[in-house]
């Protein structure tokens, strides 16, 4: 029998940040955005700093994802990645303030060292302020 569900898990060093029973898993590769669905064939990607969605009982759950893996397989779905947060979660004033510092640092930087890491800031806040105004 086909199955009408994924088991979904989303994870960091920190915690299990969500993990249920979805009826769909949607998430941006590297590679570019994806869907799954029940019964995929088995798949991997790794993950932009972006936002992840999965819909269960109808309802979109959105979620900010600093980069990582996923993993789908027997109609499991696993994100492993540095960080994540629930949209309706998220500390919108902390992220601004993040968003503004790593500006602020994009404008001083001197090497691609600060440059990489400035922009991986900007990228984290902009994923958050993403996750958390498409969660409302
Ligand atoms: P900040 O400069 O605001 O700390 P950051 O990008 O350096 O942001 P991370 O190192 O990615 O933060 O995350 C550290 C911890 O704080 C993680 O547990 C993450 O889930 C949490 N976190 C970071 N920003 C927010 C936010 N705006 N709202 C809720 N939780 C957040």
């Amino acid at each position: 029998m086909p199955e009408k569900t994924i088991h979904f898990k989303l994870v960091t060093p920190e915690k299990i940040v969500f993990e249920d029973d979805v009826e769909a898993v949607y998430a941006k590769g590297v590679k570019g955005s994806f869907g799954i669905l029940p019964n995929h064939i088995p798949f991997m990607s790794t993950l932009s700093i972006d936002i992840a969605k999965i819909v269960k009982n109808g309802e979109e759950i959105i979620f900010s994802v600093m980069g990582g893996a996923f993993q789908f397989k027997n109609n499991e779905a696993v994100i492993l990645t540095e960080a994540a947060e629930i949209g309706s979660d998220i500390d919108t004033a902390r992220a601004q303030l993040a968003k503004e510092r790593a500006e602020a640092a994009l404008g001083k930087a001197e090497t691609s060292k600060d440059v990489k890491l400035a922009n991986n800031a900007l990228a984290r806040a902009m994923a958050r302020l993403k996750a958390a105004s498409k969660g409302q």
